[in-house]
């Protein structure tokens, strides 16, 4: 089943031409890793998945949802989008459990039991059940992140984007992070990730797209892209970042 249909996507910021004319179809319980430079249109991209960005051409089509038909409701699809920022934006003032309950409170109208239980359960899957009253400042930037993910999944997405998770951490907490998001794809969820983490991409991946100039220059399976690139920016990037 298909979950995500992009055709011909283009978007631009005043007379700068970020995306040109994306094509890209992503089915239910697929991972596919995002790689390519700095200014290429990742981050736009993913923005443009949850139409946090408007779009200036070609569609998006969202579990059925086409995000340029005007009398859609936003919102709606976007409960079933999750999305993990490089910086993972917690709210300070709550504590851990208040960040991950407030969505699911206030947008889905949950109770606040079952949210709570929820919430306790997503921060067991990872490894933060200890944390749940405590404050985001008291947390390392790893614990930050997994709590971050655990608030994504609170609201039962069935797709979810990850922007560069673990780019804004300290090495040393990398490797919990990435294990979450492999466990998470192990469960089948549908991600689509940006990511300079090329293990985790080789491992993880079913499917790793190259962008590059506002196109996606090549994509393939971890093998195919990292082991036989076809094209020569791709294999310049490469030999980079590998
Ligand atoms: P990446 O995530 O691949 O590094 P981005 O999507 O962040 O790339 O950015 C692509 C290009 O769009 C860059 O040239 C960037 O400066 C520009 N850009 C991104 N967001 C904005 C914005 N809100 N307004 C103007 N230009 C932007
Ligand atoms: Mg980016």
């Amino acid at each position: 089943m298909v979950k995500l249909k992009v055709e011909n996507l283009k978007k631009s910021y005043g007379s700068l031409e970020v995306l040109k004319g994306l094509d890209l179809e992503i089915q239910e319980g697929e991972v596919v890793c995002m790689i390519g430079p700095s200014g290429s249109g990742k981050s736009t991209f993913l923005r443009c998945m949850n139409h946090l960005e408007e779009i200036n051409g070609g569609t998006v089509i969202v579990d059925d949802y086409d995000l340029t038909d005007p009398t859609i409701d936003i919102n709606q699809v976007r409960q079933n989008i999750g999305m993990v920022f490089q910086h993972f934006n917690l709210f300070p003032h709550l504590t851990i459990l208040e960040n991950i309950t407030l969505a699911p409170i206030e947008l889905k109208k949950e109770t606040k039991d079952s949210a709570k239980k929820r919430a306790l359960s997503l921060l067991e899957t990872v490894g933060l059940k200890d944390k749940a009253n405590a404050y985001p400042k008291s947390l390392s930037g790893g614990q930050k992140q997994r709590v971050a993910i655990a608030r994504a999944l609170a609201m039962s997405p069935d797709i979810m984007l990850f922007d560069e998770p673990t780019s804004a951490l300290d090495p040393e907490m990398v490797g919990d992070v990435l294990e979450v998001m492999q466990t998470l794809a192990k469960q089948g969820m549908t991600m689509i990730v940006v990511t300079h983490e090329m293990g985790f991409a080789k491992e993880v991946a079913d499917r790793v797209i190259f962008m590059d100039g506002g196109y996606i220059v090549e994509e393939g399976t971890p093998t195919e892209v990292f082991d036989h690139p076809k094209n020569e920016r791709t294999k310049n990037f490469l030999e980079k970042v590998l």
